[in-house]
């Protein structure tokens, strides 16, 4: 009698450990779904800055091209692309006009002024990453393709070196370029605290890449890679999920 006795109380014991065991394996999975989810909200805040804009046009292609309506056509289909996966990036422009203070008259004074307000909004944010488009022009007609620059700030140089063979796998085969460090002398880039790219899409003096980059249909692929690489690097990263 005392066997069984024994025996039950055993069995019972071993029970209760495995039904503590399987709620506690639930509720295990519970919590790392629980931060998984919440390192997906704090990812961080995506910030498309389209160059130049307002009297500061930027490059000027030999027909007449002029950067700054590229540089925005590219920006506002990433927005868009972002916004299908409910991304909102911020955008330091969205349009081609920019209200500069009444007191200013000089073109650089205006560029100043300008540049100094995109890197206060994009250092508002406490966590976020820099996406700068740019479009790239030569003496020469001959130099051609993407090239991504990145800031001395951490996490840039890997998002641009992810991006940079992306664009050659999925863009431009033939492109030999690699990224590279911004040089000091660019003010925003500087100033950013943030990972911080700037895409030179391609060459406004070569015209191949001057007449790809009109075409809405390569601004779209352009624009769509430059969002896979953001959304792998800091959203979909397995990092963010650990
Ligand atoms: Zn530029």
């Amino acid at each position: 009698m005392l066997k069984r006795i024994f025996k039950l109380i055993i069995l019972g014991a071993v029970s209760m450990v495995i039904v503590v065991m399987s709620f506690s394996a639930i509720s295990t999975a519970n919590i790392s779904y629980i931060q998984a989810s919440a390192n997906i909200i704090e990812s961080p805040v995506l910030i498309i800055d389209p160059g130049h804009g307002g009297e500061d046009g930027g490059a000027v292609s030999n027909s007449g091209v002029i950067e700054s309506g590229i540089n925005l056509d590219i920006s506002l289909k990433m927005r868009d692309f972002c916004a299908l996966f409910g991304i909102s990036p911020v955008m330091t422009r969205n349009s081609e006009t920019i209200d500069y203070p009444e007191d200013l008259t000089s073109l650089s004074s205006k560029k100043v002024y300008d540049q100094k307000s995109r890197v206060e909004l994009i250092n508002s944010y406490d966590n976020a990453v820099l996406v700068s488009i740019h479009q790239n022009i030569f003496p020469s007609s001959k130099p051609f393709g993407a090239q991504v620059l990145y800031s001395k700030n951490q996490g840039s140089s890997e998002f641009a070196e992810n991006l940079q063979k992306l664009l050659v796998e999925k863009i431009d085969p033939e492109n030999y370029r690699v990224a590279a460090q911004i040089q000091d002398t660019v003010y925003l880039m500087k100033n950013v605290n943030c990972p911080a790219i700037l895409i030179e899409c391609g060459f406004l003096s070569n015209p191949s890449d001057e007449a790809q980059l009109q075409d809405p249909g390569y601004q779209l692929k352009l624009a769509m890679t430059f969002a896979s690489s953001y959304f792998s690097q800091f959203i979909f990263n397995q990092e963010n999920y650990a």
